[in-house]
Parts: structure tokens; C-alpha cells; sequence
């Protein structure tokens, strides 16, 4: 099916709710996709950080096709040994005590919010239900995760809106200080906020929240659907604050490719989810626990993770050299940047004609190539992004 068959069929069929580019994609290898009328792209973007190894790597595709011709789903009602396994690897190469496996990044949210208020409720009673979250975050597409995201601009339509949050500017510690009060059950943040335009925060900050945290017994959350799973060089955003989360959540690039997400817990509420407090069918289901057994098997191992920070390294460099780029910011291959008199998602576009994979974030150009990308992969990009960039420059500049 061509590019213009395919988009009839989305415009008849599936609803409206994305803005997508005109590309169409049937298949790829490592960094490279190849279009459906056979153009081939350099993807900077790896399906919104998720695939981490890649397209059709081997030994993913190894171990999803032998865990699908064995078993691909049972219910939660049973033993996986693929489930156990790969929860053992997760909490093992996390340092965290026990997981519970569900399925996007909004949902592992959801459940690291009902794991930080029913800790809350075991141990103090009603009434201490509120997260303090960042303004600029972003937590999902669900209410509970709209609710928790600190950007009015998703704050619409779909009212109302869960109760219980409470919002304090990134890195504005005396307002943090301010907001954890007796009525407050977690703290949550990213990393580096992804959605909201790539910004790390400072570390004075998330030391602040988890001294404030332990002093007050509210729990230290992370959400690292977007920064984790060695996107930032480290296998967890958070370790580059040297602090140690209660709870974590992560998905995308979990299982490199297929939908999957975890709740992480330390000790403190690793017992916090008792039966019937929380489910879902999918969650943990054995074909994508074996293809997150081989992403962290592979994506935890220091080597990997130091290639990712090198990568990351040279493609700043390389950013810096080209004309009008400026505030290159994120943690390892988590890039975002301006371009003096360039519109970010006018370049995504004109990227994508030339064979160039590109997001944005709100003003910024935002990089989240796959983790294997090579250097050869990332050097094709680049020239195309700084054709795309001297284009516009000098069509603004006439
Ligand atoms: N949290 C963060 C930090 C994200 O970046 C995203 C998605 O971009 C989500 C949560 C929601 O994840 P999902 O789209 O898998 O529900």
C-alpha cells in the first residue's frame, strides 16, 4: 500500500486525535527506517524514545519470536517464569525491591500515584492524598495524569479533573518547601522534562525533595517513562542527582518496541499493592517481559551505557558547530535545542521530506535517537538537519 492509500485509509478510519507527518513507514534496521514507497530515513526519534535497540534487532527479535511461538499471553492469575525474570533483572539492575508490570507510561503513573496515596492511607489515615508535581511536567494522557501535569494547556475539555495535586515551578526549592505540607503523600518529577522542552532539573533542587521527602515521610517518585532505560546514560535519569527514589515508573523503551511499563518500589512500600488493590490483563504478560529482558540485559550493562554518553557527547559537539543552534540541552541521548529564526515544527517537517526522523518539544528541536544508533547513522542525520537549518535560515533571513 503506498503513502497516499495509507493516509486515505487513516483519514476515513482512525480518529483524528494526531497531528502525524506525511510518512509512512514499513520497516527498518537499526537507526533506519525505510518508507512504504521505499525512502529510507535516519530516525533521531526511535518512536518517541522507545525503541532503544533499534529496529529489527536480532536478538529482540530473537526473543519476542521464540517467547510468541512458546507463550505470548497468560493472565495475572498465574506464574510467568519470564515475568519473574525479568522482574528479578529490573529490580537487580535498578536497586529497587519489587515491580508491578503494566502496560504505558500514563498508566505506570497512575499506579505510582495509587501506590504513593494508599502508602499514605495505611499509615496515616484519610486526607493525605496530595502530590506535589512540577509546573512544565508532563505525567499522560489519562484524567488522573492530565491532572498530574503541571501545563494548563492540557487542563481542557475533559472536565473535571482529578483533585489532590499541587504544583511548584521546577527548581524553586523555597516553593517546594512551601507546598509539603501535612495534607502531602508524594513528590513527583522527571529527570529531564521531556514533553515540556527538555530541561534537566538542577540537582540542589531534587536534593531538596528528598531531604524533604524522608524528613516528612512522603514518598520520592520519578517518572522515568521518558529519561529512563539508559536513555540519559545511566540505566534512570534520577542517578545523576545521587538520589535514591521510593518509587519509580518507566515504559517506553522498556521492552523496545512493545507496550510495556513498570512501577518501581524501594522498601519503604514494596508491600503497599496487596491483592485486588491494583491490576491489569496485560501487565507483565510474557512476550514483552522476554523483549525487556534482553533491552535491560543489553541497556544495563556499563559498557552500553558509557557508548550512549560518548554518543551523546559527539553529537553535542557536532550541534554546536552548526549555524543559529543554541541552548543544546537533556542528559545523554535526550537532546533538545533552538535555532535562531527557525521554527522547530516547520524544521521537524522539512526534516522528515529529506529523510530525517526529528522531534519537538514545545520551541525546541528534541533528539531521542534509538541507543544503537552508530556513528555513521548519526553523521547522515546531522548533515540532513543542517541542510534543513541553513534552508530556513536563509529563506527567513531574505
Ligand atoms: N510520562 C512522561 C515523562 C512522558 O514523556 C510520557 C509520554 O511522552 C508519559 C508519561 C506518558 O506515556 P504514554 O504515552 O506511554 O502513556
Amino acid at each position: 500500500m503506498d503513502f497516499t492509500q495509507t493516509k486515505a485509509d487513516y483519514d476515513q478510519y482512525v480518529m483524528h486525535s494526531y497531528g502525524r507527518f506525511d510518512v509512512a513507514l514499513a520497516s527498518g534496521k537499526g537507526a533506519t527506517a525505510t518508507g512504504v514507497d521505499g525512502k529510507t530515513y535516519i530516525d533521531f526519534g526511535s518512536g518517541i524514545g522507545v525503541n532503544a535497540l533499534g529496529y529489527a534487532d536480532e536478538g529482540w527479535v530473537k526473543a519476542v519470536s521464540e517467547q510468541a511461538a512458546k507463550l505470548a499471553h497468560i493472565s495475572n492469575l498465574y506464574y510467568s517464569p519470564v515475568q519473574a525474570q525479568c522482574a528479578k533483572l529490573l529490580c537487580e539492575s535498578s536497586g529497587f525491591s519489587r515491580v508491578f508490570f503494566c502496560n504505558s507510561g500514563a498508566e505506570s503513573n497512575e499506579g505510582l500515584i495509587k501506590l504513593a496515596r494508599k502508602y499514605s492511607f495505611d499509615k496515616y489515615g484519610k486526607g493525605r492524598h496530595t502530590v506535589v508535581c512540577l509546573k512544565n511536567s508532563f505525567h499522560g494522557r489519562t484524567v488522573m495524569t492530565l491532572s498530574a501535569t503541571g501545563q494548563d494547556v492540557f487542563h481542557n475539555y475533559f472536565f473535571p479533573f482529578n483533585e489532590g495535586f499541587r504544583f511548584v515551578e521546577a527548581n524553586d526549592t523555597a516553593a517546594l518547601e512551601a507546598a509539603v505540607t501535612d495534607d502531602v503523600c508524594a513528590i513527583l518529577m522527571e529527570a529531564v522534562q521531556g514533553e515540556g522542552g527538555v530541561y534537566p532539573l538542577e540537582k540542589a533542587f531534587v536534593e531538596k525533595a528528598a531531604q524533604l521527602a524522608k524528613q516528612k515521610d512522603v514518598l520520592l517518585c520519578f517518572d522515568e517513562v521518558q529519561c529512563g532505560i539508559g536513555r540519559t546514560g545511566h540505566l534512570f535519569g534520577f542517578e545523576y542527582f545521587g538520589v535514591k527514589p521510593d518509587v519509580v515508573s518507566c515504559a517506553k523503551a522498556l521492552a523496545g518496541g512493545l507496550p510495556m511499563a513498570a512501577v518501581l518500589s524501594g522498601e519503604k512500600c514494596k508491600d503497599t499493592f496487596t491483592p485486588g488493590t491494583h491490576a491489569t490483563t496485560f501487565g507483565g504478560t510474557p512476550i514483552c517481559c522476554a523483549a525487556a529482558i534482553e533491552v535491560l540485559t543489553r541497556v544495563s550493562k556499563p559498557e552500553f551505557l558509557q557508548s550512549v554518553r560518548e554518543k551523546a557527547d559527539y553529537i553535542r559537539s557536532e550541534l554546536e558547530k552548526l549555524p543559529g543552534v543554541h541552548s543544546i540541552r537533556g542528559l545523554g541521548l535526550m537532546i533538545g535545542f533552538e535555532v535562531t529564526g527557525v521554527d522547530s515544527k516547520q524544521a521537524a517537517v522539512l526534516a522528515g521530506e529529506q529523510g530525517l526522523l526529528i522531534l519537538t518539544a514545545k520551541t525546541a528541536l528534541r533528539m531521542l535517537p534509538p541507543l544503537v544508533i552508530t556513528k555513521e547513522e548519526i553523521d547522515k542525520g546531522l548533515a540532513i538537519l543542517a541542510g534543513v537549518l541553513n534552508h530556513l535560515r536563509a529563506s527567513t533571513a531574505q
